[in-house]
Formats: C-alpha cells, structure tokens, sequence
C-alpha cells in the first residue's frame, strides 16, 4: 500500500488557502482524518454543534472531489488515534493546521511524544492568521500590547499571501478503516435548545457559502462604516462563524477584499473599515499566543483583586435573557435562537454584566462560550477583558454603557429589539416566539416581556460600579 497523504482536519474546514490540505495531497493519496476528542468535546456546546455543520459541509465537498471517500472521524485522543493510523499505513508525517491555543499546543506535545518512537512527525501549517505573530513585534521586540500600532505594523507588513489550494481532484487513500458515520454523529448532546430552532435560524455552514458571504458582503461594503453598528441594520459581513472555523482563511478575505478595494474606489474606505475589524480578529490571536491564559486571567494582573460579584439570581436572569433592559434581553435571546449576536449588543450586554451588575466578566464569557456558534477564544477572551476594564487596551472601567441611550442610538425605530422581545411594542415576532420555544423547562421566564429600566436602576448599578472602581483604585493606592 502507497503511504497517505495524512491530514489532521481540526479547524480547517477548506478547501482553498489550505496549506495542510495540500501538503497532505501532496505526500499521497489522502487520509483525511478529525478526532472526536476531550478538547473538541470541552468547548461550548452551540459552537459544537456548529462545527459538525462545519465538518459535514467539507465531508460532502471532499467525497466530491475524491469520488465519494469523505473525512475519518474517530472517537478518541489524536495521541492515540494517530500513532496507530501512522503505524498502519506508513505514513511519515501527519500535516495539521496550526490552531495556536493551550488546550490544543498541549494536545500536539503529546502527539509529538506518541509519534516520535515511530520515526513520525507532526507538520503544523499557517492560514489561521493573516501574519505569523513573530514577524510583528514592537520596538522593543515584544508582542504588541495596543491594537493602533499592531495595526499600523500589520498594513505595514502586509498579510501573507494565501497559501496552497488542494487539487480539484483529490486521490483519495484506500484505507479500511472504520469510522463514525457523520450522518448520525451528535457532538452537543447536551445543547440546552432546541437543535431544529437553531439549526432554522442559524446561518449555513461551509466554505461555498462563507466565499459567497463575502461576496456579497463586499458588494454593498460602502454601507459598513455607518451601519455596522446598527443592530437594525444588516451592514456586518456575518463571516465571524466561517472564520472561527476556517471554512474561509483571513488572508484570503484580506487578498479578496484588497482587490476589490483597488477595483472599485468607491468601495474602498468601507472595506479599509472592514479589514480593520479582521485585524481586530488578529489581534486578539496575537495576544492569545503571547498570553494562553487570556480567557482565564485578567491581563492586568491587580484585577485579580477586583470585587466581582459571582453566581447571583442576577447573573440567572441575565443568561436567561430577562433583565428588563431591552437592549440587553433583546441581545441575550438573539444569541439563543440564532448562535449571534450584534458586536454593539455584544458590548452592551457585556458592559450591564461587568458594570451594572459588577460581575466577574469570566461568568459572562462561560456563557458567551456555551452559547455562540462563532465562538473564537481569542476574540471572546480579548473583548470581555476590553469590556471589563482589565484587558490590555482596554476601555476603562469607568465608561459604563447606558443601555437605554444606547438603544436610542443604534436600534432608534426598536426594529431589532421587536424582533427578539415577545411583548416589546405590543408585537410578537417569530423570532420572539421561538426564543420562548427554546427554553428548558425549569426557566420561568414571562412571555411577555416587561422592561425595568429605572432612572434609579440605571443610575443606581452605574454609580455602585464606580464606587468600587474607586474603592479598589484607593485600596491600590495604599
Ligand atoms: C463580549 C464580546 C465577545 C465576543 N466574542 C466573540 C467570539 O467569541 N467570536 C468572534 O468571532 N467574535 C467575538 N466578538 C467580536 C464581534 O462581536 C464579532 O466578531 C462580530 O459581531 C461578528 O460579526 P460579523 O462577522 O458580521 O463582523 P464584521 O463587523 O463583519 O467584522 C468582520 C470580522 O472581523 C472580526 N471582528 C469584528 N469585530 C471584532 C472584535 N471586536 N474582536 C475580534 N474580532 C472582530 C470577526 O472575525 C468578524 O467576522 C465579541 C465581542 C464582544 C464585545
């Protein structure tokens, strides 16, 4: 038998930009191969499920091009699993793409340390990123610690060019190996809502659609700049999910987007707007990289000693997405019907979280990690650290969100708030109603929503927040 080709598929679900991909065509005839692992099965449970769209997405596009062989899937740890594939089938390198977290750097030393006695190695593989982290440091050679100059440096250094595409036709390896059938797999048995709700409001899934969203996208990119903070407004490219699993490479977007840019002037300023949220997304790997327990640790080490609230009938209504603050609740249930939600509304519920209500923002992010489809521990870890106050570059903690003028300001007609609140207005909209339809059966939550947005209340949760911000800037002092 020819040694395979082995592909290690984790979170690479692509076919262009896929340097792993076609270093593994390259080798042999290919072995696609995605473990069901204690890793995979750790995260949150929305962004599971959304990755076994992800995964079933590029097993039908990949039986298309080998002529009807898809992915392996196996149940087990890559430290077991791959030695034995590598053992089997004499393959001498198993190509992965490089997906620089903790929990995965720690999942590859010990598939190293497996492979190491079989004379195998493991190839890690660029496109996650649109730049290696190491070609961008400050001045004093360390990781940037602010977004403006990493910024500066990015255009400066420019993104890489994409890398390899795999062949159009792929041979695939004749392997006899028994795997799961990913028609009937399950990978969020424990999703608390209802999978046909979310799999009828959730967008599709696959490289084919995130290469047309962007398309798309970019076709009306002129409207971004002013709309996309506009939750009322469909202005945003809705990639976030095809890049937290690589169904498209932010260097492809990047190279895509830049020429379309050049081509099209007027286009220009609203996707120079538009990369500047993708290096946002960079960004956040950046600091990731430099800092693996961003998701776990404040990055300003002092505000380990904040005085965070923790789990609190408080905290209950609020990832029950009954506050009483509209914007806040409107936010809530849109990421629960749907996997998203708005990058504004992100920031005011984060904000009424960590400042109204003064709670540790990891309690926030748990439930942002169970509950997004395009959640990315980067992004999410770097924005509630930024909402928080203790993240680097972060907003201060004394700019506390008015949920009520913010919600005067980006969502003034309350179409989207209408949308997701049965009883805001009087009305009922579908989606209201199938957020009602997703609740577990021990969640009292009233279908018809009330608002409890006191003057009082307001004022109240804003100016307690700033009396312990206070207490503990003088408690430091001392
Ligand atoms: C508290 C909080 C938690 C968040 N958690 C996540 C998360 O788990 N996953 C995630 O992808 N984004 C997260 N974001 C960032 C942002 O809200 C989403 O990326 C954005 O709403 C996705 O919509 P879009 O694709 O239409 O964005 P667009 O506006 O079209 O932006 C294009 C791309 O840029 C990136 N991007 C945009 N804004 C940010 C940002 N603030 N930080 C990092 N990258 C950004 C995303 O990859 C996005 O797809 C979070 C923001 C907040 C405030």
């Amino acid at each position: 038998m020819t040694a395979p080709g082995l592909f290690w598929l984790s979170r690479d679900f692509r076919f262009a930009d896929n340097p792993a991909l076609a270093a593994a065509c390259t080798d042999g005839p290919l072995l696609a191969v995605f473990c069901v692992d204690d890793l995979l099965m750790s995260q949150g449970a929305a962004s599971r499920w959304r990755l076994e769209q992800a995964l079933r997405a590029f097993d039908a596009a990949l039986r298309k091009r080998t002529g009807g062989r898809g992915v392996l899937v196996l149940r087990g740890e890559p430290d077991r699993i791959l030695p034995a594939l590598v053992q089997n089938t004499g393959a001498q390198r198993i190509h992965q793409s490089d997906w620089p977290t903790a929990g995965m750097r720690a999942v590859q030393d010990r598939l190293r340390a497996a492979l190491a006695p079989l004379g195998a190695g493991l190839e890690l593989h660029g496109g996650h990123l649109l730049a290696h982290p190491a070609m961008l440091r400050s001045g004093a050679g360390t990781p940037y610690r602010v977004y403006t100059p990493f910024a500066r440096a990015l255009r400066q250094h420019g993104a890489d060019r994409p890398g390899r595409d795999a062949p159009a036709r792929i041979t695939p390896c004749a392997d006899d190996h028994q795997g799961l059938a990913i028609e009937t797999l399950d990978l969020a048995p424990d999703m608390h809502r209802g999978r046909a709700l979310l799999a009828k409001f959730a967008l599709p899934a696959g490289a084919q659609q995130a290469e047309a969203r962007l398309d798309t996208f970019l076709d009306q990119a002129a409207v971004y700049p002013a709309g996309r903070d506009h939750p009322d407004q469909p202005a945003t490219s809705n990639l976030s999910e095809h890049l937290a699993l690589g169904e498209i490479s932010p260097r492809r977007i990047w190279a895509i987007a830049s020429l379309r840019a050049a081509a099209e002037p007027a286009l220009a300023p609203g996707i120079t707007k538009f990369l500047s949220e993708v290096i946002w997304r960079e960004f956040s790997w950046h600091l990731l990289i430099a800092n693996p327990d961003l998701p776990t640790q404040p990055w300003r080490q002092e505000w380990s000693e904040f005085p965070w609230q923790q789990r609190t009938s408080a905290l209950s209504r609020w990832e029950q997405a009954a506050t009483g603050i509209s914007l806040v609740d409107a936010g809530l249930r849109e990421m629960r019907v749907t996997g998203r939600m708005h990058n504004r509304v992100r920031m005011v519920v984060a904000s009424w979280l960590t400042k109204h209500m003064m709670t540790d923002w990891r309690l926030g992010l748990q439930h942002f990690a169970d509950s997004l489809t395009d959640w990315d521990p980067a992004a999410n870890a770097m924005n509630w650290q930024w909402v928080a106050g203790c993240g680097p570059d972060a907003s201060p903690y004394f700019r506390i969100f008015n949920p009520v003028k913010q919600a005067e300001e980006f969502d003034k007609k309350g179409i989207y708030r209408r949308k997701w609140l049965a009883g805001f207005d009087g009305s009922a909209a579908p989606e209201a109603i199938a957020y009602h339809d997703s609740l577990p059966t021990d969640w009292h939550v009233a279908r018809h929503w009330r608002e409890d947005a006191s003057d009082e209340r307001l004022r109240g949760g804003r100016e307690a927040a700033l009396d312990a911000y206070n207490w503990f800037r003088s408690e430091r002092a001392a």
